[in-house]
């Protein structure tokens, strides 16, 4: 098993971010990734996926899209698609047409920041969650989002701080100063509840976790500078994925990989800034062995066990409710009775309070 690190979600000019393809990738270099995932809206950028090499390592860059319907208002249900390697915009106003499409071209397809909550005042805050639900078919879901984390957080601190009073200068300096490694605390209590109940309904339901990097710059008086930089967040929340092979440069071979364990759900969702998260791993073993996204078989000696990379406290979870726990504590072992999607959250403490920390993949007994 080879453990590769990943974001799947920013932007470039070619859309509303502000860095091009090239210098992102060497902000992910620096920040140690070994891929990216273009995702700009409504446009498929071609001919810039490979390998960006300097001086510190590489990186392989691939181009998915961010797809949503630019007349729906708000411009909510925003979707992720990866491995289709062609436009999708022109299906956006059919949600579940976007799903399908999607997956006849051979791509998987991601509900991005499903829930969220609105800032109030300014018009680009509206809640751009997903909307939309009368669908079937995705691969998953974007269950941490940095950027839309951070702007709930926003939201609930405005909304303790009576809003209405405050003006839209007020905002932006509250925006300037505040530290967002402070407010995140993980990822939406809500896209995990949905989670769980599309996994109680028998389906496979992968997680992908992700920057949504912009790089946008914020104006304050005389002072320009970027906000949260593409590689601030790089070194945030991150998809972890394991690979059945490892990578060999070859970028057909390599992105083949990757795509697969998308796909798959052979990965686990982790907040690098608060401690770095590889080597976590969560594995199941009855007459076969199987890692997160995969199924096995429910046997008398079937064993689920996680191995955490720093002391955390560790919860297995199936359908929502907690199966078995370990505190402060490396490893968590549990012998399941019951078929059914089992996965682990880890929880760890990062600026003086206990967080989300990292977020695994289903197994799934049957
Ligand atoms: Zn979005
Ligand atoms: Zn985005």
């Amino acid at each position: 098993m080879f453990e590769v690190v990943g974001n799947m979600h920013m932007h470039t000019p070619y859309s509303d971010g502000e860095k091009y393809h090239k210098e992102i990738a060497t902000d992910a270099i620096r920040a140690g990734l070994d891929f990216i995932i273009v995702t700009d809206h409504n446009v498929w950028v071609h001919g810039v996926e490979g390998y960006y090499e300097t001086d510190e390592g590489r990186v392989l860059l691939l181009t998915g899209e961010e797809v949503h319907h630019t007349r729906r208002n708000p411009q909510a249900s925003h979707f992720l698609a990866y491995g289709a390697e062609k436009e999708l915009a022109c299906y956006a106003p059919n949600p579940q047409g976007l799903i399908d499409a999607t997956r006849a071209a051979g791509g998987y397809g991601f509900l991005a920041h499903p829930f969220e909550l609105a800032l109030p005042l300014i018009p680009e805050g509206s809640d751009l969650g997903w909307h939309d639900w009368d669908i079937d078919g995705f691969t998953g879901l974007e269950i941490w989002n940095y950027m839309s984390s951070f702007k709930s957080e926003v939201a609930r601190v405005l909304s303790k701080m009576r809003i209405r009073q405050m003006t839209y200068r007020k905002l932006r300096l509250l925006r300037r100063v505040l530290h967002p490694e402070r407010l995140i605390i993980g990822p939406e209590p809500e896209t995990l509840a949905l989670w769980d109940e599309l996994l109680s309904q028998g389906k496979r339901i992968a997680a992908i976790g992700n920057s949504d990097a912009h790089g946008t710059p914020f104006g304050f008086g005389p002072i320009r500078r970027e906000i949260y930089p593409y590689e601030f967040l790089f070194r945030a929340v991150n998809t972890h994925l394991i690979l059945r092979d490892a990578l060999n440069g070859d970028v057909a071979h390599d992105k083949a990989l990757i795509l697969a364990a998308i796909g798959q759900g052979n990965a686990f969702v982790g907040y690098d800034m608060a401690y770095p998260t590889r080597g976590f791993r969560f594995s199941g073993q009855s007459q076969g062995k199987g890692i997160m996204g995969d199924e096995i078989k429910l046997d008398a000696g079937a064993t689920l066990q996680v191995l955490a990379p720093a002391k955390a406290n560790i919860r297995m979870i199936r359908y929502g409710e907690v199966v078995a726990e370990a505190k402060g504590e490396l490893n968590l072992t549990h012998i399941p009775i019951e078929p059914g999607a089992y996965r682990v959250e880890c929880l760890i403490m990062y600026e003086g309070m206990e967080r989300g920390w990292i977020y695994s993949n289903p197994i799934y007994l049957v």
